[in-house]
């Protein structure tokens, strides 16, 4: 099993205020600020990691908060929905909760017979919380103020809004080993077997629709989670061999990244689990510390002082 994609490593979106967009998934989502590090493209912008106590791949979704982006807008060739696993019968909790903090809260309802609650975050960006029908024991992050048996366990799906599905599904079937699992009007469900959690993506089939605008409140790319860059490499060589442009492995400190454009539009990228994120950090610690990859350690004064001050 363990030559396969294992589902979801981590989703990658954009945000703008950083100071709002850490309060918001620390406080009121309650999840784990797991590394607090940088654009290793743009040292000048934070990148947040936030996840369960470990920074579990499958749990981890991570932020570009770029002051003064201003809002983009999602669509086709875009991620265009996260969806987080709750426990069953959390979702009044949530609805309480969020509304308290004054968040967006659309209508409960129900997907693949899966009760869910849709919401957004302060930049627009499209969440919802899904009771799965088979819970997820995967060991939450728990806070003070989001106790274990109501926290989010990590990520349940994603969904991909495109034209036309087929040469997205393609790749998902015959290289990535997904399954179409079901279809409800023109969505349609994928799921590897290969692990039980992280492990389903939806695909939205919307030919009118228009492309996306990256900016704040959207994904930047999804990542699919290998167990490690010898597995990796296997499959860069079946998605040149699909005719795809993939990038060179490329060392991101707590993972080794490849990117690759699906047909689609979508940003992919294959993410291993090593080395993890407690490479340069204690597990206690995670997120404690402002993490700078080496290149830019002589730089560190410089770059702290650019950084918008954190509380
Ligand atoms: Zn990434």
């Amino acid at each position: 099993m363990s030559d396969q994609i294992l589902g979801l490593h981590h989703i990658t979106a954009i945000a703008d205020n950083a100071q709002r967009n850490l309060d918001f998934y620390t406080k009121v989502l309650g999840q784990r600020l797991v590394k607090k590090t940088v654009n290793f493209d743009d040292p000048g912008t934070y990148h947040f990691y936030f996840g369960n106590e470990e920074g579990t791949p499958g749990t981890i979704l991570t932020f570009f908060p770029w002051e003064g982006i201003g809002q983009g807008r999602s669509g086709v060739g875009m991620a265009t929905e996260i969806a987080y696993a709750v426990p069953a019968g959390s979702l009044g909790y949530w609805r309480d909760r969020l509304q308290a903090f004054k968040v967006p809260v659309g209508e409960n309802s129900t997907r693949f017979s899966e009760n869910y609650l849709p919401f957004a975050d302060p930049d627009g960006l499209k969440l919802v919380f899904i009771e799965p029908e088979d819970p997820d024991t995967r060991n939450p992050w728990a806070t003070s103020d989001v106790p274990a048996e109501v926290a989010a366990r990590g990520f349940h799906s994603t969904t991909l809004t495109l034209r036309d599905i087929n040469a997205t599904a393609k790749i998902l079937t015959d290289i990535f080993g997904y399954r179409l699992l079901a279809q409800e009007g023109n969505r349609y469900r994928f799921v590897t077997d290969a692990i039980a959690t992280a492990n389903v993506i939806d695909l939205l089939e919307a030919p009118d629709a228009s492309p996306g605008r990256g900016a704040a409140g959207t994904n930047h790319h999804i990542a699919f989670r290998v167990a490690d860059d010898k597995v990796q490499m296997n499959f860069r060589e079946r998605i040149e061999a699909a005719g795809l442009q993939i990038t060179p492995k490329i060392d991101r400190d707590y993972f080794f990244s490849l990117y690759f454009r699906e047909p689609g539009g979508v940003l992919f990228e294959i993410a291993t689990d090593n080395p993890g994120f407690t490479v340069d950090e204690p597990l206690a610690e995670l997120g404690s510390g402002l993490k700078l990859p080496k290149q830019y350690e002589p730089a560190r004064d410089k770059i702290e002082k650019v950084l918008p001050t954190l509380h």
